[in-house]
């Protein structure tokens, strides 16, 4: 399906007037960040809004203000008329308590920057070339003239830093930037966020670190790197799930290293696998939608079933598959 025009999307938020947002399972900072973003903004309309998320406001982002609005899916569906659906690129990564929260909602807009996103809003909007959901609702809140209060301003920037790898990956453009100079421009605190969303990790994070290091893996043509993390280490370290966010950018640095992989025993036996490829030839959303997953071309990821040694060697022999397919 087509995506619907800004203005479309204009009228559906001016023409009503209580609103759901929510984002994916295990919400990273561009999930949190576009949930106070477009809430906010719709806050300072006069709308009624809520913001909930399948497993709630993760520690490390506790720090952005008005995250305390985030909450975790209530036991009755809500009476709501729109759902909004950020950062997620397959419904049923919405989680099952948030999907029926939202249930009573008449109508549902999709709004994110995932190429394997299946539109599965009654209105879209996927910009697949946005380097973050954060940045595309940027674009509509300012294109639509709606407010674009503190909490909005600073969370559309740690939605879009966090998911660039601060302001690092390919998919950066210069919008990026004007948009992050629009930001300061509108009294946004670099150093200060910065440091919050960077220099802020509970020491078992780096312990968790030095548990990965012990697991490097490193193919015999330099090309692929993995690492992993299993549940007795969870456990040792009481780590909670937003402990490894972002980790995985220590081995994707390795230079001559093209994928980067980590595995992950999630509780309950499943096996939560992330990917980073540094090369558009060696597309990640591909080999993660043959087993079900999804995700952008150079960061993707999925959910399988264990154990860890299996999955490990069906994804790293897909992997291989698709280095020879693409010729490196
Ligand atoms: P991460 O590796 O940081 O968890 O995820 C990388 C990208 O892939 C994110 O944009 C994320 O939304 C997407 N992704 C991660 N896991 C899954 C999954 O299980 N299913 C789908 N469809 N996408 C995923
Ligand atoms: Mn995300
Ligand atoms: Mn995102």
């Amino acid at each position: 399906p087509e995506n619907a025009s800004i203005a479309r999307i204009g009228e559906v938020l001016r023409d009503h007037q209580s609103f759901v947002l929510i984002s994916h399972v295990r919400p990273d900072g561009d999930a949190i960040g576009s949930q106070l973003a477009l809430g906010f903004s719709l806050m300072a309309a006069g709308k009624s809004v809520r913001l909930i998320n399948e497993d709630g406001l993760p520690d490390n982002l506790a720090f952005m203000s008005g995250s305390d609005k985030i909450e975790l899916p209530p036991a009755e569906p809500l009476d709501v008329e729109v759902a909004i659906a950020l950062d997620t690129a397959a419904k049923p990564r919405l989680g099952d308590n948030a999907l029926h929260a939202a249930s009573k909602a008449k109508i549902w807009l999709n709004i994110d920057h995932h190429k394997s996103n299946p539109s599965y809003g009654d209105l879209n909007f996927i910009d697949s070339s946005s380097p973050a959901t954060g940045q595309i609702l940027y674009q509509i809140i300012t294109q639509l003239d709606l407010p674009l209060p503190a909490e909005t301003r600073d969370a559309i920037y740690v939605a879009v830093s966090t998911d660039t790898g601060s302001f690092q990956y390919p998919s950066t453009t210069a919008k990026t930037y004007e948009m992050a100079a629009d930001l300061i421009h509108r009294g946004l605190n670099v150093g200060t966020l910065n440091s919050q969303t960077y220099d802020n990790h509970p020491y078992r994070r780096v312990e968790l670190m030095r548990a990965l290091l012990n697991t490097l893996e490193l193919s015999a043509d330099g090309l692929v790197a993995n690492w992993e993390l299993r549940d007795q280490t969870r456990i040792d370290l009481a780590l909670l799930p937003e402990d490894s966010e972002g980790l995985i950018d220590i081995i994707r640095a390795i230079r001559g290293v093209q994928l980067a992989v980590f595995f992950e025993e999630l509780e309950g036996g499943k096996i939560r696998v992330s990917m980073r490829s540094k090369d558009k030839r060696l597309d990640v959303c591909r080999i993660a939608l043959e087993f079900g997953g999804g995700g952008h071309a150079l960061a993707a990821g999925i959910r399988m079933t264990g154990p860890l040694e299996e999955a490990k060697a069906l994804v790293l022999a897909a992997i291989r598959r698709h280095i020879e397919a693409a010729g490196l």
